[in-house]
């Protein structure tokens, strides 16, 4: 291309010349890949409504609380302990997201990014619904305020703004769980104003998202979108135009023998592009793959009796060469990094306890002599409890034998999800000891069963 026909690189396709945001009137476009997108979304939306419902053990199916640092996945409690479990959950998902992008290139953004289903697939159709399609639209904004004008924009704020609520709570419900949102709803606002708050910001923020701010977040805002540029290569499958036998484009003239490329230069392509670009210029940053480029030329190819797929899910290589989808070599690498992430994740995850224990000695405390010629060490107990029921734990010295724990105070019953800890003395025979230092094995019993062991050391007065 030369320099003018790279012009289009130089600014953003929803900014005016004047630096005035351009806004998309996106015509909705009907075809095979738009109805798949639909189906998607449907079950999309189902899972993201239903899922805060759902409850295993007695605790969601999915939780990020942040501000407790609590999460669970698939019913699994990952408490600040688990961290290194969740950054390697979180690394084996970036790389599988980047392996991903490089075979794939932007599928995720088209068909499961939550901003994309939702500004297309709900609040667009919604906008459809309302004012009509994007000519209806435009001529709308057009005109002054009229009666029509008042009731049109008033009934989509409105829907907008009872959606963005909606989607907040479900949003809280993710965060905080479905039991505590209910509640909050039953107490009221007075009584969890420190919750109130965060939902008026967080519908505010999806209201002027959806209303407003638009494809702007994926040009602007979204890292994964500003990523495109070193994740994709020639090798990885974009939606693409087939310049070559689209080129060169003209109008189409049913009387002449046609000479001239299949590009007919209708620009419905552009038309239903939600972010406003050319694809014909190439592929671009502001390009989601949303496909409703390729369903708008294939309905043209159909109108012309020429074959679909001007526009379609390609590789650069694809449409200059020829050639079919290559198992690159950074494809190879980023492949055995996901592997070995996936491995450790997996052995972590089986290796993973219910209950996790840390004994240390009482710092500072050498040992106390006993009235009967024995010795005693203090001990503090510190346990998790990452099962759903509250757990009775009964401390057993297992080696040396002949050793015993005497708690002080009651025993340790570490409620349910929560944190326990008390303080116990271990009590021995100074024989049992050949050093001043000594390493001792405690095991933890619930209901006659061991769930962990613990190594600690033990102070003797023998040298
Ligand atoms: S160029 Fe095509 S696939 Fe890309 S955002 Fe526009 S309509 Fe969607
Ligand atoms: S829809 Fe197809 S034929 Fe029409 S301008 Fe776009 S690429 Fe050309």
């Amino acid at each position: 291309m030369n320099q003018a026909e790279e012009s289009f690189r130089d600014h953003i396709g929803t900014i005016a010349e004047d630096g005035k945001r351009k806004w998309i009137f996106a015509k909705q476009v009907s075809g095979k890949l738009y109805q798949w997108r639909s189906y998607v979304s449907y079950v999309y939306l189902l899972i993201f409504f239903i899922l805060p419902w759902i409850k295993v053990n007695g605790r969601p199916l999915f939780l990020m609380n942040l501000i407790e640092r609590k999460f669970i996945l698939f019913g699994q409690v990952f408490w600040p302990q688990d961290f290194f479990v969740f950054v390697i959950a979180m690394l084996t998902f970036i790389v599988f997201i980047v392996l991903f992008t490089v075979v794939f290139g932007r599928i995720f953004c088209g068909w499961i990014c939550p901003q994309t289903i939702f500004m297309e697939m709900v609040f667009r159709k919604i906008e459809y619904l309302i004012e009509g399609n994007a000519d209806q639209q435009r001529r709308l904004n057009s005109q002054g305020w009229s009666k029509e004008k008042i009731l049109k924009k008033t009934a989509k704020v409105s829907a907008f703004f009872i959606l963005s609520f909606v989607i907040a709570n479900y949003f809280l419900a993710y965060i905080l769980g479905m039991d505590n949102v209910l509640l909050y709803m039953r107490e009221g606002i007075a009584a969890h104003l420190g919750t109130f708050v965060p939902l008026v910001i967080f519908t505010l923020i999806f209201f002027f998202v959806y209303l407003w701010f638009r494809e702007q977040v994926c040009l602007i805002v979204c890292p994964y979108g500003r990523l495109q540029g070193v994740m994709l290569d020639a090798d990885s499958i974009v939606v693409a135009y087939d310049y070559k036998r689209g080129e060169e484009r003209g109008k189409f003239n049913r009387h002449e023998t046609r000479t001239k490329g299949d590009c007919v230069d209708c620009n419905e392509c552009v038309k239903v592009c939600p972010t406003g670009i050319d694809i014909r210029n190439g592929t671009q940053l502001e390009c989601i793959n949303c496909t409703a480029c390729i369903d708008a030329c294939n309905n043209i190819m159909d109108k012309f009796d020429l074959k679909q797929g001007l526009i379609r899910y390609a590789s650069e290589n694809t449409i200059a060469k020829g050639e079919k989808l290559k198992f690159s070599l950074r494809t190879k690498a980023y492949t055995a990094v996901l592997a070995i992430l996936a491995g450790v994740l997996i052995t972590l995850l089986v290796t993973r306890k219910d209950i996790q224990t840390t004994v240390m000695r009482a710092q500072g405390m050498l040992y106390q002599k006993q009235e009967n010629g024995k010795i005693s060490n203090l001990y503090n107990v510190k346990m998790i409890n990452k099962t759903t029921h509250a757990i009775p734990v009964e401390i057993v010295v297992e080696e040396p034998k002949g050793a015993e724990v005497r708690m002080i105070g009651k025993h340790l019953n570490v409620p349910k999800e929560s944190i326990g800890d008390g303080m116990f003395f271990v009590v021995a025979d100074p024989a049992l000891f050949t050093h001043r230092k000594n390493k001792i094995e405690l095991a933890l019993y619930v209901n006659g069963k061991k769930v962990d062991e613990v190594k600690t050391t033990f102070m003797s007065p023998n040298n």
